[in-house]
């Protein structure tokens, strides 16, 4: 039997747009019409490019690195564009292999505009956010971890580009705090003037924004479709449970549950330094024992699993 390879397209940086002091949107463009493909909102690619990354000996090692990332553009636009988050600081050697194996740092350093990638595109059997993608959900709660947001962002520009499908979003989403804590003068929430922007543009469109750390400021919203909270969704100021899907969304047996980031996140899943794995809780838990939520109206993608510091 003959293994169907998946092809290497290869696509252009044209363009980088800094979102946060640690993330950045790269605007592609493919180089040749072989290099495009067709796709829907909430899937991903694997890019694999050479990276040079330090070694806990002193010396630098070139290597092909792969990461996956979902796509953060519509389909229904010509640029592709992808969020690149820096979760691993720059320089940490991995004690095991005694390297550097972090991506995101290097690539931010080593990549310039002009300079070509190499992208890997399959199409999972359930890609993330397919329900919407086929019409069969069109109420949709989606709830966004720090890291999380980019399939919001295609799933946003899609709405707005295709008002005849009639879908509703209410985007949930929670960060530490609005601005970055390395420069208090920077917003470290990625894709923050612009959620506002589209809040304020599009009817069919809620935002509602979260501050895990308790030294944030309150923050007043001067528009119907952006609201602010403070601490974990589902816990009120003082600490008792809250229906927050509910009382944001207004209709939690309708409601479509996406949730996008990291294994913490969605379900409470961390790994100890000592290797073991911690079961918590996450976004996916709480849907179903304080809101009711039914297993079948949640969808979710992790983009990696949560490591305690
Ligand atoms: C389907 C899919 C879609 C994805 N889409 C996106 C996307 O759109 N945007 C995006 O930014 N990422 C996305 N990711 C994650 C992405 O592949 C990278 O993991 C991410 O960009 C972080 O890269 P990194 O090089 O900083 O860290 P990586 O080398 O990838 O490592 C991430 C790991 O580092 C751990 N880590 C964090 N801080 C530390 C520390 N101080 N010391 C040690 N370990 C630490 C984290 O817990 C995590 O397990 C996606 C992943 C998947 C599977």
């Amino acid at each position: 039997m003959s293994k169907s390879q998946t092809p290497i397209l290869e696509w252009q940086i044209k363009d980088r747009i800094k979102e946060t002091p640690d993330a950045y949107t790269y605007v592609f463009s493919p180089l040749s019409a072989s290099d495009r493909f067709t796709f829907n909102i909430g899937e991903f690619v694997t890019i694999r490019v050479l990276l040079k990354r330090p070694t806990s000996s002193g010396g630098i090692e070139e290597t092909e690195v792969e990461r996956a990332y979902s796509l953060a553009s519509s389909p229904t636009r010509n640029n592709i564009e992808l969020t690149i988050k820096d979760e691993k600081p720059y320089g940490y050697i991995n004690p095991v292999i005694g390297k550097a194996d972090g991506f995101a740092a290097y690539f931010f350093e080593q990549f310039k505009i002009g300079d070509r990638i190499s992208v890997k595109y399959s199409k999972a059997r359930e890609p993330f956010l397919s329900k919407i993608a086929s019409g069969v959900e069109k109420d949709i709660a989606y709830w966004s971890g720090s890291n999380g947001a980019e399939c919001a962002r295609c799933l946003l520009q899609y709405m707005e580009d295709r008002k005849d499908l009639d879908i509703r979003l209410v985007l949930f989403y929670s960060n530490p705090r609005l601005y970055s804590l390395e420069d208090k003068s920077l917003v470290g929430v990625i894709y923050y003037n612009w959620l506002l922007d589209m809040a304020r543009k599009l009817d069919n469109f809620k935002v509602v924004f979260t501050f895990t750390r308790y030294d944030e400021t309150t923050l007043n919203s001067d528009h119907p479709r952006i609201s602010y909270r403070k601490g974990r969704f589902f816990k009120d100021e003082e600490g008792k449970a809250e229906r927050t899907l509910q009382k944001f969304h207004g209709n939690a047996e309708s409601a479509f549950n996406p949730i996008c980031g990291s294994s913490g996140f969605i379900n409470g899943i961390v790994k100890l330094k000592t290797g073991s794995i911690t079961r918590g809780r996450g976004i996916m838990q709480e849907l179903i024992e304080i809101e009711g939520v039914k297993p079948e109206k949640i969808d979710k993608e992790q983009f990696y699993l949560d490591v305690s510091k």
